[in-house]
């Protein structure tokens, strides 16, 4: 039987604040979320700050996510974290976000190598897909997407949990939505999630896994639109960058996911 999928929302903080500022925007999330117990939050703090901020989470369902990591669990490779590294601390690793696409290098092989080498070690893949402006409007948004999904789940077998569901989190993020201010329609981005994602998975696994996989949507969430997203069927929840600085916006954010689903 399919497991129900329970909201999630994940903030990603991508290059900003210190440890200082990140165990202060922490401390005000965790005092702020604390009645939300229906959806679950989690936040991915750049690497220096993830054990400081790991400490003020102990007590709390708030989890804790990497923003990206290398295929390796250890070896000569100047400035990078491995997955066992990783794993020490986390929960969750958002891997392929359109950034590390676009800026350094990385590709649906090693995004793959990478989603498998989490598995290794038991952490839980965010798995970034979505089309750039220019793919988009040459009509090739259900191309690009179902090539992410299926190249970086090359190898990957998944199975259910009756407690903890999949461990696998997919979100549809179109590249032209990520810090614009020009988010996707929810209905558009619903139709993705249900033609191009949960119909890929179900071409690469059994129909119950792809119908228990959360999908989030990411793109310029903000406390004021997320509604529209948490009101589609196909969508589980929100990945947010820009709006999980500020603790308002996010905790707004939150709150929408939990009066939505
Ligand atoms: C992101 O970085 O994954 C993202 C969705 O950013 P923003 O919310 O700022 O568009």
């Amino acid at each position: 039987m399919e497991k129900k999928r329970i909201p999630l929302v994940a903030g990603n903080w991508k290059m900003y604040k210190t440890i200082a500022e990140a165990k202060q925007l922490a401390a005000e999330l965790v005092h702020g979320l604390e009645k939300f117990t229906q959806v679950e939050v989690a936040i991915c703090p750049p690497f220096t700050s993830l054990l400081p901020v790991k400490t003020l989470l102990e007590e709390t369902s708030i989890r804790l996510g990497a923003q990206n990591m290398h295929w390796e669990n250890a070896g000569a490779y100047t400035g990078e974290v491995s997955p066992l590294m990783v794993a020490e601390l986390c929960s969750y690793v958002i891997l392929g976000h359109s950034e590390r696409r676009a800026y350094f290098g990385e590709t649906d092989e090693t995004v793959n190598k990478k989603v498998l080498a989490a598995y290794a070690v038991g952490l839980i893949p965010i798995l970034c897909v979505g089309e750039t402006l220019q793919e988009n409007e040459a009509g090739k948004t259900g191309e690009v997407v179902e090539r992410q999904v299926k190249l970086a789940l090359q190898g990957v077998s998944l199975s259910m949990s009756q407690e903890t569901g999949v461990p696998l989190v997919i979100a549809y993020e179109p590249v032209w939505a990520i810090g614009t201010g020009r988010a996707a329609s929810g209905s558009g981005a619903n139709t993705v999630v249900t033609q191009y994602i949960r119909s890929t998975l179900a071409d690469l696994f059994v129909s119950e896994i792809a119908q228990s996989v959360r999908v989030l949507y990411g793109g310029s969430v903000k406390a004021g639109n997320a509604k529209e997203f948490f009101t589609q069927p196909e969508i589980d929840g929100a990945l947010v960058g820009g709006a999980s600085l500020k603790a308002d916006e996010y905790i707004g954010i939150v709150q929408a996911a939990a009066s939505s689903k």
